[in-house]
């Protein structure tokens, strides 16, 4: 049942459904969203928020089309989701056909071949050249709970540490593995014991070398657990949530070194920073990083729910037969998406998309730099790039993180159509996560209403 996808597949250029630009016809948010807001109050936990509330009618490429007409240029990608695109036009062939052929079975009872594929997929393209192995689940915080599980397994072993300003999730296990209490675990303990956050690597903040931090992070490990308690270090090679922190070179490695050594299992926790996102497949490649586990979610399916974790047969096999699994983890359609995910990563050689990404945006931000002096820091990889702010004058100094202004520039920015999120255990980041089919003209576009953002300030 492939014949539609090769239809799909085989268009040279990318076909959009929704005209690439920026376009506002109303005030912000919308009299319909408005209406929207007034109904979701009734009935949707407060406990979700929205950071902007404009409710989305249409998505194609990288633009969202709300309910009154708007037109954003999303640089949020729904947090590094639709990392190829919007209804990326291969994604709905392959997950429409499979809605027809099967949409689910529980692979744990009568498996199917795309949950194998998807598997061969990313033993192929996951850092490391050795057998690999993978368990597919819904979510990224169930990827962090089974590589856990298979790391304490395969070890005999019961801590587990992951470094500061670290993000995994939001059910019990991960919500204790997060670096900010709040709003992730504040009030909703007792909290999974045995979790120790261990300094890292944050070189803007700590000016430290990557072997300099390497040795403080194992120092903590050797004191505080001992390695021999210690079943995993569960690390993102660019933190996500904390505010897209690159670690000083050789960080990494010089920590996987000591894990092998040590019988600890690493595991990268890839699903902000994988599927293409960087300009690599796999944001550990940058640092010459090879995990034993890899975790990947969020761009894995174009937007569908998947994830799952990869890594060394032998700790893969870990657990007993029906020790991993769940009811819609692997979902047919899910695993269809992603097989197309990965053939659209390839056939459009989107990894040189996430490097032209970056040199657009890094020019334009270093222009900006130049202007506006509580630009403390431009850091970041491919299509996963961010700005750090500080107080003004501060600068170099103090580094006084500057969240107001981060704020301010969001909300800027939503009025004249263009989605910014804000990042950082201070608040004071804002990231910038396109999708890979963002073209330079909207790039550009988009820093032109930064810099009236930025202007807007005074
Ligand atoms: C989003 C995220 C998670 C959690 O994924 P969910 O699908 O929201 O459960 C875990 N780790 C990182 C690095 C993330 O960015």
């Amino acid at each position: 049942m492939t014949d539609t996808r090769i239809d799909a597949q085989t268009a040279a250029a990318p076909v959009y459904t929704v005209p690439q630009e920026r376009k506002i016809v109303t005030a912000i948010p919308g009299p319909k969203s408005q209406e929207l807001q007034a109904r979701r109050s009734k009935v949707v936990s407060s406990g979700v928020s929205s950071a902007l509330p404009v409710y989305i009618e249409r998505a194609n490429g990288a633009i969202l089309v709300d309910v009154d007409g708007n037109q954003f240029i999303d640089f949020g990608a729904g947090i590094g989701v639709t990392t190829i695109g919007h209804t990326e036009q291969r994604v709905v062939a392959a997950a429409a056909d499979q809605l027809q052929d099967v949409i689910h079975t529980l692979f744990t009872i009568t498996p199917y071949e795309e949950y194998v594929r998807v598997a061969e997929l990313l033993a192929e393209h996951t850092p490391g050249n050795w057998e690999k192995k993978s368990v597919l689940v819904n979510s990224g915080a169930e990827a962090v709970e089974n590589g856990v599980k298979i790391a304490r397994k395969h070890t005999g072993r019961r801590a587990v540490a992951v470094l500061d300003h670290a993000y995994h999730g939001r059910t019990n296990l991960t919500m204790a593995m997060n670096y900010k209490a709040m709003p992730y675990a504040t009030g909703f303990g007792p909290l999974a014991g045995d979790v120790y956050h261990a300094p890292s690597s944050y070189p803007y903040r700590d000016g430290l070398s990557g072997a300099d931090a390497a040795a403080r992070t194992i120092g903590y490990l050797e004191k505080v657990i001992g390695a021999s308690d210690l079943a995993c270090l569960v690390v993102e090679p660019i933190q996500g949530e904390g505010g897209f922190m690159v670690p000083a070179d050789g960080f990494l490695p010089t920590l996987q070194t000591w894990c092998t050594e040590n019988g600890v299992v690493m595991i990268a926790d890839e699903i902000q920073s994988g599927m293409a996102r960087t300009g690599r497949y796999y944001a550990s490649e940058h640092f010459g990083w090879e995990p034993d586990l890899v975790l990947s979610a969020k761009g894995i399916a174009g937007g569908l729910p998947l994830a799952a974790v990869t890594g060394r047969a032998e700790i893969m096999d870990a657990s007993q037969p029906g020790g991993l699994g769940g009811t819609f983890g692997g979902n047919p359609v899910a695993c269809a998406a992603a097989i197309a995910v990965f053939e659209s990563i390839d056939e459009h050689d989107l990894l040189a998309e996430g490097r032209r990404i970056e040199a657009t945006f890094r020019a334009g931000l270093e222009r900006l730099a130049a202007r506006y002096d509580i630009i403390g820091e431009i850091r970041g990889k491919g299509a996963m790039i961010a700005i750090e702010l500080v107080q003004p004058g501060t600068g170099q100094s103090t580094k006084a993180p500057n969240a107001e202004a981060v704020t301010a520039i969001v909300a800027f920015a939503a009025q004249h159509g263009v989605l910014f999120l804000s990042a950082g255990t201070y608040g004071n980041v804002l990231r910038f996560l396109p999708s890979l089919a963002v073209s330079d003209a909207l790039i550009e576009d988009g820093l032109r209403v930064l810099d009236d953002a930025f202007a807007s300030l005074g």
